[in-house]
């Protein structure tokens, strides 16, 4: 006998991976250079040089028993203290390495959240579509309730968030910027979902906590600013990243922040701690915690996908696609011609480009477009775009 739900769970294959796999075997068939893959969203430019000096200083400090060793479960306590000095004097706020929990990537910090907060299976989580596919999977035995986002400019709609809050619900899954719009939350929702927030929390007598999963925050274009949730709401639980920023996802390393002053902050990091530990993460790779610590002060370059987030926005825009235009991470998501992403994206799939149908987001409309990828990708689909919507309008 086994576990139904998560052998499901593990036939049912990523649609962006299996997308992903599909256009290498085309590229080995017809030629990279006739691919056109805006499928994943996989860093494509190299990691800061600040990154392999962590490394080899590392290495090289000669202890190769704590570079290689189990840490504390929340992190050793000298990189998180480095990492919560650093992001003190970035936000102006008192934070302390007892307010971090170190973890593999955002992804394990999500669901370590989610487990803290899940107090049974009628526990929810509301997403604001469109979202990151795999929150349905971290939620693990709580269910996830969608609320839509407001369809001009995909920032909150605070009416339909309201209408999926219940009695029932623990959190509130905010991503600014977000995966797959690009769309950073305005000072001016946050102020309205705090308000919303703290009504609710009120009407329902107890905290409804914001999840603020930030893996895209240092990827803002000119000069943009992520806000702080915390400043807003003060019972926000951070999910950070370094896989975007330091361009280095398969290393695994990330952290929960717990600000001091959310409701219930003690009891909050311990839960998380528990999450943590019966999802079997004994600590982060003890390697990258040190790297982190290192790289803490690191701003990412980011000029390379600047400039393809111009290319490809003109680009499409010329050919009379409509997309909100992007003020963070790296996709572009962009109404299908004719509102069906899915036909559209099978019938781009023919000619070799391929992106990943709304559907997967919770938003069939539109199609996610990655643009962390080679420039010379986007110079050569350009035409491609243009013969598929001229082909559509035909
Ligand atoms: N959240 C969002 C919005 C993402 O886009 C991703 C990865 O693409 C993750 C979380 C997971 O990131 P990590 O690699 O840190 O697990």
């Amino acid at each position: 006998m086994l576990n139904q739900n998560m052998l499901q769970m593990g036939r049912k294959r990523s649609v962006i991976r299996e997308i992903f796999e599909f256009s290498r075997a085309r590229a080995n068939t017809v030629g990279a250079e006739n691919v056109y893959d805006f499928s994943l969203g996989n860093p494509s430019i190299p990691a800061p040089k600040e990154v392999e000096e962590a490394i080899v200083s590392t290495l090289q400090s000669g202890d190769s028993l704590s570079v290689h060793g189990y840490t504390s479960a929340g992190g050793a306590d000298w990189a998180r203290a480095a990492i919560a000095a650093s992001l003190g004097r970035r936000f102006h706020t008192e934070i302390g390495k007892d307010d971090l929990y170190l973890t593999c990537g955002a992804s394990a910090a999500l669901s370590a959240v989610f487990r803290a907060l899940t107090i049974g299976p009628h526990t929810q989580f509301v997403a604001i579509a469109p979202f990151f596919p795999e929150y349905r999977y971290y939620v693990g035995e709580a269910k996830l309730v969608v609320a839509q986002a407001d369809t001009k400019h995909f920032q909150i709609d605070l009416v339909a968030l309201e209408n999926a809050i219940t009695e029932d619900t623990q959190a509130v899954i905010v991503n600014s910027p977000n995966n797959p719009t690009g769309v950073i939350y305005t000072e001016e929702t946050l102020l309205g979902l705090s308000a919303l927030l703290s009504r609710k929390s009120a009407e329902y007598a107890h905290t409804i906590y914001i999840v603020s999963d930030e893996p895209y925050r240092e990827l803002v274009y000119d000069g943009a600013v992520t806000p702080y949730i915390p400043h807003f709401y003060k019972s926000t639980i951070v999910c950070y990243s370094y896989s975007k920023a330091l361009s280095i996802p398969g290393e695994r390393i990330g952290y929960v922040l717990i600000p001091r002053e959310a409701e219930n902050a003690r009891d909050v990091y311990d839960a998380v701690a528990g999450g943590a530990r019966s999802l079997g993460y004994s600590c982060a790779p003890a390697l990258f915690q040190a790297v982190a610590a290192r790289c803490a002060d690191v701003k990412p370059d980011i000029e390379a996908y600047r400039k393809n987030r111009e290319a490809l926005y003109n680009g499409l825009a010329a050919l009379g696609y409509e997309c909100v235009k992007p003020s963070g991470a790296f996709y572009l998501f962009v109404k299908a011609p004719g509102g069906d992403a899915d036909a559209f994206c099978q019938n781009a799939r023919l000619r070799d480009v391929f992106m990943v149908p709304g559907v997967e987001f919770g938003y069939p409309t539109n199609m996610r477009v990655s643009y962390c990828v080679a420039p010379e990708t986007i110079e050569r689909a350009l035409p491609v775009f243009g013969e598929l919507i001229r082909e559509f309008q035909r």
